[in-house]
């Protein structure tokens, strides 16, 4: 259930109803928005249905929620969200993009690449340090060595720092050394990672499971926040479909349907969406267009050279070309690279 608050509601009855609800065992989360204070009920849902909230004092309405996921919706907050990352905003005006490459290989590689990622206008530096790969021989990531690599990058260029952490033990390892950590699509439904990184405060970037349906992506999510952690941002990486000439099919109404339903930033991935860098700087330009908060973009120094991912990975030259259409098309949706 969501209790909207009457505009003139003061804070003695916000707080008699959140009092209310944790007699009840159940748990409020309060949103304030610039006109009105939301609270969103989560528990038993019989004993919710029960509750004469209506009654009380400040309360306008209450909304009863039929999606399984409520924090993330726009009935929750109706503004859209800005997740900070370390005094970088993602969401609202912003247009953030996180670009590298696919897996820190060497402290050279990573360096070069965080020069030309920054010199091009990013404000995040990505690369995996621990790879989620479809064959156990392939490389599997520098792991901690990759993290210390990043941090160094980080410290060098001033970029933050997003990468992905692949399992509950390596939570605390990857927090230490990153801005924003990364739950791959492979991850997106393991639940006790997701719970155990909504215990922390650290900014999140959900990517789409790789057959997730919207719904099932939302309420991953709304896992996340529901143990507390309100800094998601959700990623668009594609999907499987029948079609094969691509490696997942892009699914950029995903990113508007996302936008209309909830009010979490969503990026999105055009390097693992298509497979094929070509392809990348055309769903680039899309992405923007259709509203997206930001690109996550694979560049390596020498895309012939990458231990991983080099088919989607863009050139340095290419991905300055990227930097460049972006910002006009973002502009025109009142969005700025910031
Ligand atoms: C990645 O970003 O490096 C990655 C493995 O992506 P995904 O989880 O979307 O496949
Ligand atoms: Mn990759």
């Amino acid at each position: 259930m969501i209790i909207v608050m009457s505009q003139q509601a003061i804070e003695e009855e916000i707080n008699r109803i959140i009092d209310k609800l944790t007699e009840y065992g159940l748990t409020p989360h309060l949103s304030r928005g610039t006109t009105r204070t939301i609270i969103g009920v989560i528990g038993d849902k019989k004993l919710i249905a029960e509750l004469p909230m209506e009654a009380m004092p400040g309360v306008e309405k209450t909304i009863v929620v039929s999606e399984s996921y409520k924090l993330v919706s726009r009935n929750f907050k109706q503004e859209d969200s800005i997740i900070e990352v370390d005094g970088v905003k993602i969401g609202g005006k912003n247009l953030s993009i996180m670009a590298g490459p696919c897996a820190v290989e060497s402290l050279e590689q990573l360096l070069e690449s965080a020069r030309i990622v920054k010199a091009a206008g990013a404000q995040f530096l990505r690369g995996g340090a621990y790879k989620p790969r479809t064959s156990p021989y392939a490389f599997q990531g520098l792991e901690r060595k990759g993290l210390e690599f990043l941090a160094k990058a980080r410290a060098k260029t001033g970029l933050k720092i997003v990468t992905e952490v692949v399992d509950v033990e390596s939570v605390p390892i990857v927090s230490e050394y990153a801005d924003m950590l990364q739950i791959g699509a492979r991850n997106m439904q393991n639940f006790q990672l997701l719970k155990t990184i909504g215990k922390t405060k650290k900014p999140v970037l959900l990517k789409r499971g790789l057959a997730a349906t919207i719904n099932e992506w939302l309420n991953a999510a709304e896992y996340i926040m529901s143990e507390g952690n309100y800094n998601v941002v959700l990623c668009e990486r594609g999907i499987r479909t029948f079609e094969d000439y691509t490696r997942n099919t892009l699914d950029l109404s995903a990113v508007a349907a996302v936008k209309n339903i909830s009010h979490l930033p969503v990026i999105v991935d055009p390097s693992h969406g298509t497979g094929k860098w070509r392809l990348v700087r055309p769903m680039s330009r899309a992405a923007v267009a259709t509203g997206a908060d930001g690109l996550m973009i694979e560049v390596h120094p020498d895309p012939s050279k990458a231990l991983s991912d080099g088919k989607q990975s863009l050139t340095p030259e290419n991905f300055s070309l990227v930097m460049q259409e972006i910002a006009a098309i973002a502009a025109l949706g009142g969005k700025v690279l910031s």
